[in-house]
């Protein structure tokens, strides 16, 4: 018997939950037969500020807490380390590198500025110069975090505290009945609860839609991701995590190897996501054109979803039609950066407890986060 059905084992899904079980009876119900094995499982797992609008910026900023202090007996390594992040302009994208520094200043104060030399000390491959980047900016505080870390972190939590964890359990059909939502898996297993937490990925509005209840506009977009070996002469693990300020090339240290983005944004619809051959073609011309380094071989590739409302602003809270239908949806390319915010958000809006001390500070209300917002059909699309 549960008081709260959580559909999706991903870090959304699984963070919730552990915040709740302190309070409530559990359950976690995962199509898959691994957590974290399609968004969450795929990501890049950097906590920074350039990236999102200023409500992922305070969601970001509230949660650096928990990853800089994780809290006692979440788990025996860290889940966070501090690692450079650099945002790197040719001339013309000046003027984007000012903006994103004026919005990004907001949050923390460590960021300065780099010449050319400076980027180069940082990144030797980089390209300077007239065809190449003429400016940057530092942010030596970001973090790169440890996500199958942090997923079994909080699948542990969640059991200790009592609750249970369902894989392989794909979730096919949805009725509310005499006050609780009665889900039915593939295999036609059944389970019911009063409260109902669509923390579905991509899948998000087709899990609505499965109960009932009117969808919120989820786009789920595809990244790719490409690995390569950097020459055997580079030590690349002090690099910085570069992004270009017009958001076109990324590239990251992981384990002696580059992971590079072009940084695509690709319709798509909630599935398996598979790079594309133009899109790894994309990712290895971009790593030409920003570094000295050649693609050569690509070692690995994939791809994973974002999945954005139209504001860009990851939601949660009640759906207004569907008493005890709960959305937990549109983390978009931030998830992991958000997730304690958004765990203790739904901790808060379910138990009727206080709102998360501090996060009014960061402009963080429940009208932000409220899938109420997305029903008046206003929206303003952000690039992130
Ligand atoms: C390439 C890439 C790089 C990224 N880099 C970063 C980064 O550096 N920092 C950051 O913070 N974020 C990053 N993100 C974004 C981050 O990965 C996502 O925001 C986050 O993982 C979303 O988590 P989620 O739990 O909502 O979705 P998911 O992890 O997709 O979980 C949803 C789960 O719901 C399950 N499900 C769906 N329908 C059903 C059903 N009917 N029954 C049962 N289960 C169901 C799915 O199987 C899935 O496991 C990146 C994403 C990508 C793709």
């Amino acid at each position: 018997m549960s008081d709260i059905l959580v559909i999706g084992g991903g870090i959304a899904g699984l963070s919730a939950a552990s915040a709740l079980a302190k309070h409530a009876r559990v359950t976690i119900l995962e199509g898959e037969d691994a957590l974290g094995y399609h968004s969450s499982g795929r990501s890049v797992s950097f906590s920074h500020y350039g990236i999102g609008n200023a409500a992922v910026r305070g969601l970001t900023a509230w949660s650096r807490t928990f990853y800089e202090h994780q809290p006692d007996g979440l788990c025996d390594t860290a889940i966070a380390r501090t690692a450079p992040s650099l945002y790197v302009a040719r001339k013309a994208q000046l003027p984007a590198l000012e903006a994103l520094r004026a919005e990004m200043d907001r949050f923390t104060d460590a960021m300065r500025w780099l010449d050319e030399g400076e980027i180069l000390d940082l990144c030797p491959v980089l390209r300077t110069g007239p065809s190449g980047a003429v400016r940057a900016i530092l942010d030596p505080t970001s973090l790169k975090l440890d996500a199958d870390a942090l997923l079994q972190a909080h699948a542990r939590a969640l059991r200790r505290a009592g609750g249970s964890i369902l894989t392989g359990r794909r979730i096919a059909s949805i009725e509310h009945r005499a006050g609780r939502w009665q889900v039915t898996s593939e295999s036609g297993e059944s389970w019911s609860a009063p409260i109902l937490i669509n923390a579905a990925g991509a899948w998000g509005d087709h899990l609505a839609a499965l109960a009932g209840v009117r969808p919120i506009g989820l786009a789920p977009k595809r990244r790719t991701i490409i690995v390569v070996d950097p020459p055997p002469e580079l030590d690349v693990s002090a690099w910085p995590f570069v992004h270009t300020a017009a958001s076109d090339f990324y590239m990251l240290p992981e384990a002696g190897r580059l992971l590079i983005s072009p940084v695509d944004e690709v319709e798509d619809g909630p599935g398996d996501a598979q790079p594309e051959d133009y899109d790894v073609a994309l990712a290895a011309h971009q790593l030409e054109q920003y570094t000295s380094l050649a693609a050569g071989r690509i070692a690995h590739r994939w791809a994973g979803l974002r999945s954005f409302v139209a504001d860009r602003v990851p939601t949660a809270g009640f759906d207004d039609a569907a008493p005890g239908f709960f959305w937990l949806v549109g983390q978009g390319g931030y998830g992991l950066q958000t997730a304690p915010a958004m765990a203790a958000i739904v901790e808060a809006l379910i138990t009727g407890g206080r709102w998360p001390e501090g996060l009014g500070s960061f402009g963080i209300a429940p009208s932000v986060v409220t899938p109420g917002r997305l029903r008046g059909g206003t929206t303003t699309a952000e690039a992130s």
